[in-house]
């Protein structure tokens, strides 16, 4: 069997919610499980009721309320007749009505606890299935229809649940029967607790509802339909001649997705990466793209490994120095130093030591000058603002002896302020000044990947 797993964007309107099914269709064959999110911005949508019920604020919370309704109504009536029809409205008109009662009674209350804000955020994802189960059913799939809260059950930590694998996985065998030519269609993102109360996984959820169904099921592949091409090799924006990384590793997705490659959060895809099930990332608008393989560490064809993946970068960086002759031959001066850090919550990103020195990145500068203040306890410390750290992915990177000659070559020009090799087999990170990132971006591409 085979994952599905279609973003909110994937699904946004009837256009695209019918790009899904014939995706989908053409899979019947590898017994499909569908996995969907809310549709478009709707859980932004019930987020914004939820705070609005809670301030008492019931007219505006209505609004929000009615728009959603004939938004997904009017994607109902555009494409399904009949018994699918009167079923579908029926449905609906049930989800709906629960919601607006839940609304009611907390205006009344001007409270939103996180279990009822789950509840709220839930209706997303059982509106989306509902249409598009009835969708499926309407061009002829045969299709089961499953509500996720009866499989994937958690903790009671509401808003973001912790799942309970063990039962959730035999929940799962028991209720999701994979048949080749038929489809499954099931919620992202919801669950719930052991006495059955609505829980969520997280904003951003459903990729971790597809990996556990996957690993539970032991699929052969889980599929996230989204809206681009794939991981690309860098930012499109700053790279127009960008590529879509055919594959690439856990680790090395891991090392994009703290750079802001939004497009997958590693640890949503773990269980499935855990069993070694590859997870292929695809664009629902361009199917034909082969997207991004995503393996296990150290899987692959080898000539995967040692190549660079891609180029990242994180602006707005902060250098820390801290040079102290009292550092010479002792101990415990690292530990003192990143005490600090610990104390104010802030956490170190690149770190370069020589005897009497210690160069350090931080992003979050909020507690900046509580920290320079105590560091100045340890020595002479000053700070560079401005920095950009640019990032290579490449697992076994240093398996290629040119690769250190070809990044200064193509650096010439632009200064190198702190460097980190070796640390990790999978990134290669420097800083430079910020208003050279997207030309040191621009130069190393074009080495690399043109
Ligand atoms: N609908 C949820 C959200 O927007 C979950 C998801 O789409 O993964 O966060």
């Amino acid at each position: 069997m085979v994952i599905l797993k279609f973003g909110g964007t994937s699904v946004r309107d009837a256009e695209w919610i019918n790009k899904a099914l014939e995706i989908v269709k053409s899979q019947l064959d590898r017994a499909p499980v569908m996995i969907v999110s809310a549709m478009g911005k709707t859980t932004d949508k019930l987020q914004e009721i939820a705070h609005l019920a809670e301030k008492g604020m019931r007219e505006k919370a209505d609004n929000i309320f009615q728009d959603l309704k004939e938004a997904h109504f009017s994607v109902i009536h555009s494409f399904l007749t009949n018994e699918n029809l009167s079923s579908c409205l029926a449905a609906m008109d049930i989800l709906f009505i629960e919601l607006k009662s839940i609304i009611k009674g907390l205006s009344y209350l001007r409270e939103c606890t996180p279990r009822s804000n789950d509840a709220i955020l839930s209706f997303g994802e059982l509106f989306s299935t509902t249409i598009i189960a009835h969708r499926a059913r309407e061009i002829k799939i045969d299709t089961a229809f499953i509500d996720s809260r009866e499989i994937i059950k958690t903790d009671d930590q509401f808003t973001h649940a912790v799942v309970d694998e063990n039962v959730t996985h035999s929940c799962i065998r028991g209720k999701i029967k994979p048949q080749k030519g038929k489809l499954t269609v099931a919620q992202g993102f919801i669950a719930s607790t052991k006495e059955g109360i609505t829980t969520t996984l997280g904003r951003g959820g459903s990729d971790y509802t597809a990996s556990i169904i996957g690993a539970a099921c032991h699929a052969e592949e889980i599929q996230i339909w989204t809206d681009v091409d794939g991981i690309m090799s860098s930012d499109p924006r700053i790279i127009p001649k960008a590529k879509t990384v055919a594959e690439i590793s856990y680790k090395e997705a891991a090392e994009l997705a703290y750079f802001g490659a939004r497009v997958i959060h590693p640890s949503t895809i773990q269980p499935a990466i855990n069993l070694g099930i590859p997870v292929l990332v695809k664009n629902t608008g361009n199917p034909q793209s082969m997207g991004t393989r995503i393996i296990a560490n150290g899987e692959g064809k080898d000539r995967s490994i040692g190549l660079l993946k891609a180029i990242a970068f994180k602006k707005g960086i902060t250098i820390i120095n801290i040079t102290s002759y009292r550092m010479l031959l002792a101990y415990g001066f690292l530990r003192m130093i990143f005490d600090i850090f610990e104390k104010y919550k802030t956490s170190v990103d690149l770190v370069s030591t020589s005897e009497v020195s210690v160069s350090m990145t931080i992003d979050n500068t909020s507690q900046l000058e509580s920290i320079e203040k105590d560091l100045k306890a340890a020595g002479n410390v000053s700070v560079e603002n401005n920095l950009s750290i640019i990032c290579l992915v490449g697992q076994g990177l240093w398996r290629d002896p040119q690769i250190l000659s070809k990044v200064y070559g193509a650096l010439d020009s632009i200064p190198i302020r702190m460097i980190s090799l070796g640390a990790s087999d999978t990134n290669l990170s420097f800083v430079v000044p910020d208003n050279e990132a997207e030309n040191t971006i621009k130069c190393l591409h074009k080495v690399f990947f043109e």
